[in-house]
Formats: C-alpha cells, structure tokens, sequence
C-alpha cells in the first residue's frame, strides 16, 4: 500500500515541490488549506508542477485544533510535514500575533492532532536559519546558540523547542529541519531574490525601469527548494528523530545576487536598482551561513543546484511567465478594439 503524506503549507513553494517529490516516491500525498475567497488561485504552484490533479486538498487550519484532529484521522498519514506558516519576515512586525497564533502556537496544534490521532506518524517541523539571527558563530550548525531577530524568528523558535520537547515529553518521532533561506521560480515575489529576479525579467521586457531594494549588503545562504524538500524527506527516512541543518554553505549579499540576475539579462544594476530606506528592517539579520556537515554525513544529502543556476532559472521563469502576461493583454486588447 501506498504510504501516506500529509503536508501543511502544501500551496506553498516547499509544499509544492515536496508534494511534487513524493508523487515520484508513489506517495499518496494530502494537504491542509485554509478556506480562501481565492479559491482556483491558491493551488497555482501546484498547477505550474501540473500535479493539482494529484494531491488530495482538505479544508482545515493550523489554527483550528479540531480541523486539525480531524484531518489526521481521515488521512491516517505515515509523515506529517508541518510546512505552514507567516513566512514572511518583514510581515511579522506588523502581525506579530498572528505569527506567533500560525507559525509558533500552530506547531503545537500539529503535534497535538498527530498525539491524539495518529500517533506513531513521523513529523518534520519546518525550523528556519533565521532562529540564528545575529549569528553567534561564523557558520551556524545544530550546535550554534540562537538569537532570534523578530516575531517571524521568535515564532519559529517556539515551534522549534516545542518539536524537541514533543520528542522527549510523548515518544514522537519528531523532527526538526533547520534550512538556511531556499528560493525557486515558486518563491513569492515579496522574498528578494524573487523580487530581484521578476524585475529583472520586466526590465529586460521593457515593462519596468527601475527595482527598489532595502539593505543590499546583508548576507545570507541561498538554496534552491527543490534541492531541500529531499533533505527533508530523508531525515523523516532515519530510525531516530533529529535536527539537521540544510544550507549550501555559500554565503553572498544581495547585490551580488543582484548581479548574477543582472548579467544573465546584459544589464548594468547600477543602472536600475535605487535603494530605498523604507524597505530596511526594524531589526537584521545580516549575515546568514550554515554548516550542514551532519546532513551530509548521516542523510548523504547535497545540494545539486549553484546560487548562479538557481537565479537565472528564476530569471528565465519571470521572463517567460511575463512575456505570456503581455501577449495575454495585446490579445485582449486586439479582441476589445
Ligand atoms: P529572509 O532571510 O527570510 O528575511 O528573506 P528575504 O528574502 O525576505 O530577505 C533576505 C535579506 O534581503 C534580508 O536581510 C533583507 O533585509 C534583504 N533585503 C534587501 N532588500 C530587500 C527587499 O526589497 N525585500 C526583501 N524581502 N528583502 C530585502
């Protein structure tokens, strides 16, 4: 028989690309999402994989214990990962509670419908390299002290700790996967490398002339999506529950992920990019750079895909996806005249 995954955060970028994985594994792969007046656009990352079709959708939030409870009894699942969340840094300033209610207190509700309704399902938490925040340690490991930055970090930690103590407190296997920053085609465009990567793309179009940046120098660990959901999936593959740090261990700063988007189009960023104060943060995290030695050695994981690959395919994404948006609009427009 089939075995059976149940992913939160499944519209997601990370839970389109896992459910996309484990189809390939022959998987039977189930996820949570929240009623939405968008119905037909949340499940557009699945579309763009062409695995809508596929994956089996129940209505629920993390918020809601017993939607939770609910779903777990149906589905009955074999691994639940708990990709859910606010995940937006810069939003959990201005929501800092409703990042705390989904991407702290909804860890708990996970744990708990898995404790009361299946209970020897193996669990992956979603941690985030920005638990490190002002990084106590040039390279940060499972070991690395943590120093969370705002209430998207804050909110994450709990849902760390709470992973670790579910663990030890109930017998779970429960698993913590501590990823540095991962994009792809499917990242939103409010993240930076997207929003670098979509401007880009108009600006080769010629439908924008300029990209508005906040802090240019900070540093981080930038990884493609589809490389990490394996990672994730394997450490759920081990006898024992653990943390695990996923990174590629090569570190840049913004605008030299700028450029790369740059030279793939022939263009100069000094020419486009102004920065503009408004974007910087309360609080930064200014340099991000993991060790993920362990998940090297016990998962046998790697990354397959270069920061310089990864962009431009971000950058050859946007471009197609507008191009289509222009011809879209001339046609409407040829149709109206
Ligand atoms: P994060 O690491 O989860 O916060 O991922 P982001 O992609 O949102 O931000 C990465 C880094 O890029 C942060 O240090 C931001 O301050 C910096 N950054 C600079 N300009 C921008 C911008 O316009 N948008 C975003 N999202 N980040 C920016």
């Amino acid at each position: 028989m089939a075995r059976r995954a149940l992913i939160t955060g499944i519209t997601g970028q990370d839970g389109a690309y896992l459910s996309e994985f484990l189809l390939s594994k022959g998987y039977e792969v189930h996820g949570v999402v929240r009623r939405s007046s968008h119905v037909g656009f949340t499940d557009y990352r699945l579309r763009w994989l062409g695995i809508e079709s596929r994956v089996t959708l129940h209505d629920g939030d993390l918020c809601d214990l017993s939607s939770m409870i609910r779903i777990v009894e149906l589905v009955q699942p074999d691994e639940l990962y708990n990709l859910a969340a606010q995940s937006f840094v810069s939003a959990s300033w201005d929501q800092p509670i409703l990042t705390a209610n989904v991407t702290a207190v909804g860890v708990t509700v996970a744990l708990e419908a898995l404790r009361i309704a299946r209970p020897s399902a193996r669990f992956y938490q979603a941690s985030s390299s920005e638990m490190f925040g002002l990084a106590q340690e040039p390279l940060q490991n499972e070991k690395t002290p943590f120093y969370p930055r705002s209430p998207y970090a804050v909110a994450k930690l709990y849902g760390h700790w709470t992973t670790v103590n579910y663990r030890e407190s109930f017998g779970l296997h429960a698993t913590s996967g501590i990823l540095f920053n991962h994009e792809s085609p499917l990242r939103s465009v409010e993240f930076v490398t997207r929003k670098v990567t979509d401007a880009v793309a108009r600006i080769k179009l010629g439908l924008a002339t300029e990209l508005k940046l906040g802090n240019l120098d900070a540093q981080r660990d930038w990884g493609h999506a589809r490389d990490y959901v394996k990672a994730m999936w394997l450490m759920l593959q081990q006898p024992v529950p653990g943390e695990y740090v996923v990174a590629t261990g090569r570190m840049a700063s913004v605008r030299e992920m700028c450029q790369i988007a740059f030279d793939h189009i022939g263009a100069d960023p000094d020419r486009y990019v102004r920065v503009d104060q408004s974007l910087y943060r309360p609080a930064e995290v200014d340099a991000l750079q993991g060790d993920a030695s362990k998940a090297r050695r016990v998962l046998g994981w790697r990354p397959e895909t270069t920061l310089d690959e990864m962009i431009r395919e971000m950058v050859d994404a946007d471009i197609e996806r507008h191009s289509e948006g222009a011809m879209r609009a001339r046609r409407a427009r040829s149709i109206s005249a």
